[in-house]
């Protein structure tokens, strides 16, 4: 039978956190849904409390009660694996163990028909070594769901070394009628969403370990000017400290060590100490009495006389916004053809952030120096991160923060950090994102729908770096690496062939 028609019957097997949501994705699609737990009892309650939470959304009026008892009246609990023999698609969300996912498939396939494909819904395992315990392989894939399933539009399909493009296809048609985006990747460790993501937590972690600012400003920058939906700091403490840091883990030691996952010292001392975030009330912050995320440092407001020259060189057009933001201030456009770009407003010179301090471009530059970070919308973001020179004077650097403030933007001032914090960070996401292409784990366009849609990224990472443009990215990291003399910021050979080709706007 086509898995794709609504009738087709599809089992699910583990009902925790992941199963449910599945079963109620595929019943809400029309599916007739078998939910098993080697847990029956606990297999019950999760459904009991599925219908009180779909009954809650109905007597709020949110939502239909036909088709909300439509649902509930496709998921049938089942006894025993044997129940399942007449699935057409088999879903396991079981524990994270190796031994039982193939123990199950094992069994499964001497149950069910030879067309029965078989998905896991694993976070870290192999697909590949899944697969292995089958005598059939090709019918097995991974479709790696996020939670919660019912909600987060993203689904990776991920095919094993003998997984057929037959079950690829019809899982993709399957993801497409569920009203997912769905993406397709190899195997390999983290897949997509959960190698990429890993620098947006890290780069956060390293500047907290080198003490740049408070949890609450780190994660106002990327939030607030970064465009990200959460900070962080803020977000791993809604994942859960514990989660978020075995992730790392589980990525890093599948790389063999690659000093680009390291994990962070900071955040295993959280899981520790047993601050796990939301769900025991303290993480990077606290819970316990509703207290709000603190406030991020500000600059505080500067109100010298408006300065009447700044001036812009290069070409601005990877960042109109910000161009325009000067130009309303009535900045003058000078030297179109410059190879960098640049403002400068009197004697300063400001600039976007490209990996080294501003202390050692005023070296290089002999003139004083206000770096800015990256935006994802200098129009609209309500905050801009900057750092400033040693050789600066207090006045000068003052000047360029009134300029900013008078634009209605809130200033962080952070100390002098190479790469400041959303331009190292997108640096890394772009880097590990062409990686992933450089290495046919996934295309860009699947890689990009994946961080946009599996971690709701503001604009997938290739993308990012395509405005940015790759010359831009790759100096960024080669000065970041430079500057730390460790392989975690080496760019990607892609990076490198990108940069090589094309320049900025034009790619
Ligand atoms: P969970 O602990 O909430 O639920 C697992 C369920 O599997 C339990 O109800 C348990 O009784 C049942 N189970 C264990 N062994 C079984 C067996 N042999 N047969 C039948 N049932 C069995 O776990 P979860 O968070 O839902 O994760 C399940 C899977 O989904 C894991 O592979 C995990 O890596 C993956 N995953 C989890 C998340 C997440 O955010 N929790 C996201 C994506 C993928």
């Amino acid at each position: 039978m086509n898995v794709v028609k609504a009738s087709a019957p599809v089992a699910v097997i583990g009902a925790g956190t992941m199963g449910i949501g599945i079963a109620q994705v595929a019943a809400s699609a029309g599916h007739p849904v078998k939910l098993y737990d080697i847990a029956l009892p606990a297999a019950a309650r999760a459904l009991e409390q599925l219908r009180q939470r779909l009954r809650e959304r109905v007597d709020a009026g949110k939502a239909d009660a036909t088709s909300t008892e439509t649902l509930l009246g496709n998921i049938k609990l089942a006894s025993s694996l044997s129940d399942l023999s007449d699935s057409v698609l088999v879903i396991e969300a079981v524990a994270e163990k190796l031994e039982i996912k193939q123990s199950l498939f094992r069994d499964l396939e001497t149950l069910c028909s030879p067309d029965t494909l078989f998905a896991s819904n694993t976070s870290s395992l192999s697909i590949t070594a899944i697969a292995s315990a089958l005598q059939h392989p090709q019918r097995m894939a991974g479709l790696h769901f996020f939670n919660p399933a019912p909600l987060m539009k993203l689904v990776e399909i991920v095919s094993g070394l003998e997984t057929s493009p037959l079950t690829l296809d019809t899982l993709q048609a399957l993801a497409q009628h569920w009203g997912k985006h769905s993406v397709i990747c190899r195997s390999t460790p983290g897949f997509i969403v959960n190698r990429v993501a890993r620098p947006f937590y890290a780069e956060t972690l390293r500047a907290l370990e080198e003490r740049i600012a408070e949890p609450a400003t780190l994660d106002a920058v990327l939030r607030d000017a970064g465009g990200f939906a959460m900070g962080p700091l803020q977000l791993t403490d809604l994942i859960g400290q514990d989660i978020n840091y075995s992730v790392t883990e589980s990525v890093y030691h599948a790389f063999f060590q690659d000093d680009r996952f390291i994990p962070s010292l900071i955040q295993q001392e959280l899981v520790s100490a047993g601050h796990l975030g939301r769900k025991r009330g303290r993480g990077f912050y606290r819970y316990d009495n509703k207290q709000a995320i603190p406030q991020a440092a500000l600059a505080k407001a500067e109100s010298g006389p408006l300065p009447q020259a700044v001036t812009l060189y290069g070409d601005w057009s990877a960042m109109a916004e910000f161009a325009r933001l000067l130009a309303g201030s009535g900045a003058a456009f000078k030297n179109h053809g410059h190879t960098s770009i640049y403002a400068t407003l009197d004697e300063v010179t400001i600039m976007l952030t490209n990996g080294k301090t501003a202390s050692q471009v005023a070296e290089e530059t002999g003139a004083p120096v206000v770096l800015f970070d990256l935006s994802a919308n200098y129009q609209h973001a309500p905050v801009i991160a900057i750092s400033s020179a040693e050789q600066n004077t207090a006045a000068q650097t003052a000047k360029v923060i009134g300029l900013l403030q008078s634009f209605g933007k809130q200033v962080i001032h952070l100390p002098d950090y190479p790469g400041l914090l959303v331009m190292r960070t997108v640096a890394m996401l772009s880097n590990a994102a062409l990686d992933v292409v450089n290495q046919g784990v996934a295309n860009a366009d699947d890689t990009d729908t994946a961080m946009r849609f599996g971690v709701n990224y503001p604009q997938g990472p290739i993308a990012w770096g395509k405005k940015l443009g790759w010359q831009h990215i790759l100096t960024t990291l080669e000065n970041l690496q430079g500057y730390y003399a460790e392989t975690r910021y080496r760019p990607t050979p892609l990076l490198r062939r990108y940069a090589a080709n094309y320049s900025g706007a034009k790619c």
